[in-house]
């Protein structure tokens, strides 16, 4: 069987369909450009390994499998962030079904989660994800701050939504204005897919 190797996922929605909260340039540069970013990062290291693995040569494989770490985080966690968000017309303002349960019986209120996700995606430092999990083995819907693309990623929680706070996520619309941006993304949350992920997660 030939090697494979990451593919960009197209975008499940036209490139101004957020506007106005994200607009049509900078989710072209987003997508375009740094998505594709990670997976061409991510393909040069595999094809590296690949070639050293047939020549017999050795890579320093610390800084090789941390700079694929790196790569492949930020591929997996911008596909799962785009099918997170839809339009201002799509969206619904708050979780429904099962999510909607889960929110309360661990936070209390949809507010007070939306209060705690909210202050995890502000107080990243430097680049990072906020991202909220789901653990299995206590049933418990988790918060993680993600530095950069791979830090403080628990091995086998499911994710259910993230939001990407690097700066080329929101500066060139916000600037630096990262908690209007944030305050903002949660009028494009898709929680129908939100609530799709966990119910395939509970059910599976
Ligand atoms: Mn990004």
């Amino acid at each position: 069987m030939k090697n494979k190797y990451y593919i960009l996922p197209e975008l499940p929605y036209e490139y101004n369909a957020l506007e106005p909260i994200i607009s049509q340039e900078l989710l072209t540069i987003h997508h375009d450009r740094h998505h594709q970013g990670y997976v061409n990062g991510a393909n040069n290291i595999l094809q590296a390994l690949d070639n050293a693995r047939s020549k017999g040569i050795d890579l320093d494989l610390k800084s090789t499998l941390k700079a694929l770490s790196f790569n492949i985080g930020g591929h997996l966690l911008h596909s799962l962030f785009w099918p997170s968000l839809t339009s201002t017309e799509q969206a619904s303002n708050e979780p429904s079904g099962e999510l909607r349960e889960v929110i309360n019986r661990e936070f209390g209120s949809f507010e007070q989660f939306k209060k705690e996700f909210t202050q995890v995606a502000a107080s990243v430092e430097g680049s990072g994800w906020a991202a909220l999990s789901y653990c299995l083995q206590t049933d418990r819907p988790i918060i993680m701050q993600i530095e950069k693309h791979n830090t403080n990623v628990y091995p086998q929680f499911r994710i259910l939504l993230v939001i990407d706070v690097w700066e080329h996520a929101y500066y060139l619309d916000y600037k630096n204005a990262r908690g209007k941006f944030i305050e903002h993304f949660w009028n494009i949350v898709n929680w129908n897919h939100v609530n799709t992920r966990l119910t395939q997660l509970l059910n599976s």
